[in-house]
C-alpha cells in the first residue's frame, strides 16, 4: 500500500448546505466504494441521505458538481438510491468528500 491508498479523502463544506448537480452516468458503478469514501474521510457510519428534504437512509454515494460554479471537481455526498438518480440541481447538506484525480 502506498500513502496514496491510506491517506484520507479530504472533505469540505461541512455543516453547510450545497447546490450539487449529480454526474449521472458516473453514479452507477462505483457507488458503494464512494460511499465507503465518504464515511471514511468523515466518521460517520450510518450516514442519511444527504439531500436537504430527504432523510432515508443512504446507501449510495452519489458523485456530482457544483452548480452554477467554476469550480470543475467533483464531490462524493451519501444518497439514498432515489436521490443517487435525481437529474435536477439538488440542495445537499455537507460535509462533502473530494474526489482527487492525480
Ligand atoms: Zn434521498
Amino acid at each position: 500500500m502506498t500513502d496514496k491508498d491510506t491517506a484520507l479523502p479530504e472533505t469540505t463544506d461541512e455543516g453547510r448546505i450545497v447546490l450539487l448537480k449529480n454526474i449521472m452516468s458516473a453514479s452507477v458503478e462505483g457507488y458503494a466504494t464512494r460511499l465507503d469514501d465518504w464515511k471514511r474521510a468523515t466518521g460517520i457510519d450510518h450516514p442519511e441521505c444527504a439531500h436537504e428534504i430527504c432523510d432515508r437512509p443512504a446507501t449510495h454515494g452519489a458523485m456530482a458538481i457544483r452548480a452554477f460554479s467554476a469550480d470543475r471537481k467533483r464531490y462524493i455526498y451519501p444518497a439514498c438510491e432515489t436521490c443517487v438518480r435525481r437529474t435536477e440541481m439538488l440542495y445537499v447538506k455537507g460535509p462533502l468528500v473530494v474526489i482527487n484525480d492525480k
